[in-house]
């Protein structure tokens, strides 16, 4: 049975109809049905009629001459209906719903917990975001983590980059930056052993550090991926915070793979967190946003993390972030806390999912297979869209609007 619950207060709405740019008939085929349409080509006259007599005749123009030698008005017909359909064209583009970021909107997508190589809805999900991409226009991607499973990379060289990311998110739409952090998967949190995806047994490298330079980027511009960084859109309306929650997990200091090179133990996540507090009360922007794997709170398997309760959730408030989204749970969460203004987004569904929920403690949303969010950021709200493999790309299976 399926676990599918939202609140009252989200609401579903009517995206629009996908594809909405009109392509204007070409003038050409225009010209040609004219030519050869002697009845509609009086009425059409009467319609478009101009005073040309100093018309000067060109080479050019005489492709479009008539028998009764009424060039200059069918010349103008011809611009004059172009001139109307492209018109046509953007007036209909506009009221089908079309959105993209401007001088006041900044528009981007979220996903998370990807990489499987396009299995288990990897690619259903992809062409999901690619056909919401068409009438909501990202200005660029973010990534909450997880991205390559089930153990990250083991090279900047590593085929599964290719398999798992620029072979998959081919969609015209998804050609912009992503904006990526590191999960615990990135580090090596896998099933397997060191090197089990290497196939020469010889080049073996596990490391997060693969991720975060720029040697992925020449393979792929639209790679971004830093331990902690910040972003900044629209001229001062939205900051967007980046973080490595993975060191923050102190459990994991513990583990084999989180001693890796460039893994847990080599880094200060109280360090970090200074860094990010700082960065954070810094900020003048309107909107403050922060991106990291793993969530403080959340009603998916994993449950609540403890340690990012005590230690990051006291800077979210502090910094009055408005929202944080997150991935680690394979599921789409909306969560508001009575004691936290910062509301909580998951979006860890970008393939595997499935795996229920433990309760509905805080739930304004919460769904558990595949798909993506799509963020609005205006200067009076941010309005938050879920989609689902199920819903489809007409219209979101949930939407918050953040005041
Ligand atoms: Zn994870």
């Amino acid at each position: 049975m399926r676990t599918y619950r939202a609140a009252g207060q989200g609401s579903v709405e009517p995206l629009g109809v996908e594809g909405s740019t009109i392509v204007p008939a070409s003038t050409k085929s225009i010209a040609s049905d004219w030519k050869h349409g002697a009845s509609s080509n009086s009425v059409w006259q009467s319609m478009f009629y101009y005073n040309c007599t100093n018309y000067t005749m060109s080479r050019f123009h005489t492709n479009f001459m008539d028998a009764d030698g009424s060039l200059c008005s069918k010349v103008m017909f011809v611009g004059s209906v172009a001139v109307f359909l492209v018109g046509l064209a953007v007036v209909l583009s506009a009221s089908l719903g079309t959105v993209a970021s401007g001088k006041d909107t900044v528009v981007f997508f979220v996903v998370g917990d990807w990489g499987r190589q396009g299995t288990v809805n990897q690619t259903g999900v992809a062409k999901l975001m690619a056909d919401v991409g068409r009438s909501k226009v990202p200005q660029f991607v973010i990534s909450t983590g997880d991205n390559f499973y089930p153990n990250g990379l083991n090279s900047t060289d590593d085929k599964l980059f290719d398999l798992s990311f620029k072979n998959i998110y081919s969609g015209k739409a998804l050609q912009v930056p992503w904006y990526a952090v590191l999960g615990n998967h990135d580090y090596g949190d896998g099933y397997l052993g060191y090197c089990e995806n290497d196939e020469s047994k010889t080049a073996c490298d596990r490391s997060p550090k693969h991720q975060l330079g720029q040697a992925l980027a020449a393979r792929d511009p639209r790679w971004y991926c830093q331990r902690r960084y910040t972003k900044r859109f629209g001229n001062g309306l939205v900051d967007i915070f980046f973080i490595d929650t993975s060191p923050m997990v102190l459990e994991y200091h513990s583990m084999e793979w989180g001693k890796y090179p460039g893994g847990i133990t080599e880094q200060s996540w109280e360090a970090q967190l200074r860094e990010l507090e700082t960065d954070i009360q810094s900020s003048k922007a309107l909107w403050k946003l922060v991106v990291g794997h793993h969530p403080p709170r959340t009603n998916g398997d994993h449950g609540n993390n403890p340690d990012l309760m005590q230690h990051l959730e006291p800077i979210l408030k502090a910094g009055k972030v408005n929202a944080y989204f997150s991935g680690h749970d394979h599921n789409l969460e909306h969560l508001k806390c009575s004691d936290l203004d910062t509301e909580y987004f998951i979006s860890g569904a970008g393939s595997d999912c499935d795996r229920g929920f433990k309760g509905n403690t805080d739930s304004m949303f919460q769904y558990q297979y595949s798909g993506f969010t799509a963020v609005e950021v205006r200067s009076n709200d941010m309005k938050v869209d879920f989609y689902s493999l199920e819903g489809g790309p007409s219209k979101p299976i949930y939407t918050t609007v953040l005041k």
